[in-house]
């Protein structure tokens, strides 16, 4: 590969672009071995050529990447997930790179297993992650999710069927004193949002009174707050969304959540020109900037809802405000929050930065793992 490819595969990362490859024999899925232009060995790696992330190092020992490998890295993986104490049954089992089998994704839920598959080497060698599951946890059922993004980058086809048991439409888990119906079939992402576990529990030490939730999706962070809060609306344009936030509620008891389908800009607009006041709001918005082209577009639509989302709180309120596009880094969303209480007029003070639950965790060197920001703002 270029030297650049080199330098930034000793770098720690672990995905080589196309442009970067300048010699290579092999078949889509394939694992092949990588070395420098001076045939000095640098890895073995899942190769695609169909895809612009064409190597992704699997391993820089010189080992056999086979079933064994798969399965001792599932054992790791689930190793973490016991140390972190997690106060849930759905959580992220193995996170891709960051638990060293490039491309895949498993979620647990419950007895439930739900499975990305991100590349076509993950694609052919399903029938190992099924044996590693099938000796660890002898699932109920496991679902591929083959419906992502990410699949048409690698050329793969979209299909969503089960691989081994019997998976139900949805399963109803609990994340702490909270229980939610995931949708595992047609569910955003494997069902639910688990990245947000921890913020969706620290949003009920924040939430009080008078709670607004703007893109709340199945209610993640609705239900948390309406355990500690006098009434809470939830927002979101998708009106499937919110007969599951519906449903969520009357599962946990809870008669103080109402629900407003609408587009998240305008309800903001109009209720901030309306003078209305709330104590706690939460914005949680899909990825605004998917690429670095929509950058500028982002930065001014994170401002466009989060200075509205301010100029609603009342004094001591509360702001938990998110971004999930990696590309919009935490200085970006800073400034643009900087920007935005300056021009409500708000003097506002940090609480805490957060990010995605520890079951999603970052590699150092791949700063691609690092993709969710939450900033809890107080206005003084
Ligand atoms: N807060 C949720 C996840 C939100 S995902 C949780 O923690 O579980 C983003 C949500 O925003 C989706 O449900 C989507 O339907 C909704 N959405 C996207 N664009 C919107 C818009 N312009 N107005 C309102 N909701 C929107």
């Amino acid at each position: 590969m270029t030297n650049r490819g080199a330098a930034r595969a000793r770098s720690g990362h672990h995905w080589v672009y196309r442009s970067d490859v300048e010699r290579a024999a092999g078949e889509v899925g394939d694992v092949v071995r990588v070395t420098d232009k001076a045939r000095r060995f640098l890895g073995y790696a899942f190769y695609n050529p169909k895809s612009e992330i064409t190597l992704r190092i699997v391993t820089r020992e010189e080992e056999e990447v086979n079933e064994a490998v798969f399965h001792a890295r599932i054992e790791r993986a689930q190793a973490y997930r016991k140390s972190l104490d997690i106060d849930a049954d759905a959580y992220r089992l193995l996170h891709a790179e960051a638990d060293g089998i490039p491309g895949l994704v498993v979620d647990r839920y419950g007895d439930f297993f739900v499975l990305q598959a991100g590349s076509a080497a993950i694609e052919r060698r399903l029938n190992w992650i099924l044996a590693a599951l099938e000796d660890l946890f002898a699932p109920a059922g496991v679902l591929l999710r083959g419906d992502s993004a990410a699949r048409r980058k690698e050329g793969l086809e979209t299909e969503v069927r089960v691989l081994s048991g019997e998976v139900p439409e949805g399963v109803v888990v609990r994340e702490g004193q909270v229980r939610y119906r995931a949708q595992l079939w047609t569910g955003q992402k494997t069902g639910g949002f688990l990245d947000q576990r921890e913020n969706h529990l620290a949003v009920e030490h924040y939430a009080r009174d008078r709670v607004l939730d703007v893109f709340s999706y199945a209610g993640g962070f609705a239900l948390h707050a309406a355990r500690f809060a006098n009434s809470v609306e939830a927002v979101d344009s998708s009106g499937d969304a919110l007969k599951v936030v519906c449903a969520n509620a009357e599962l946990n008891d809870l008669s103080n959540v109402t629900f407003t389908r609408a587009n998240a800009f305008d309800l903001l607009r109009e209720r901030s020109d309306a003078g209305e006041r709330y104590d706690t709001v939460i914005l949680d918005p899909p990825a605004l900037a998917k690429t670095k082209r929509d950058l500028s577009a982002a930065a001014r639509a994170y401002k466009e809802i989060n200075l509205r989302a301010l100029k609603l709180l009342s004094d001591g309120g509360i702001l938990f405000t998110c971004s999930c596009s990696y590309h919009f880094s935490r200085e970006m969303l800073e400034a643009t929050l900087r920007s935005a209480a300056a021009d409500a007029g708000r003097v506002v003070r940090v609480r805490e930065w957060r990010g995605q639950a520890k079951d999603h965790p970052e590699i150092l060197a791949i700063p691609e793992t690092r993709y969710l920001k939450c900033a809890v703002l107080e206005c003084l």
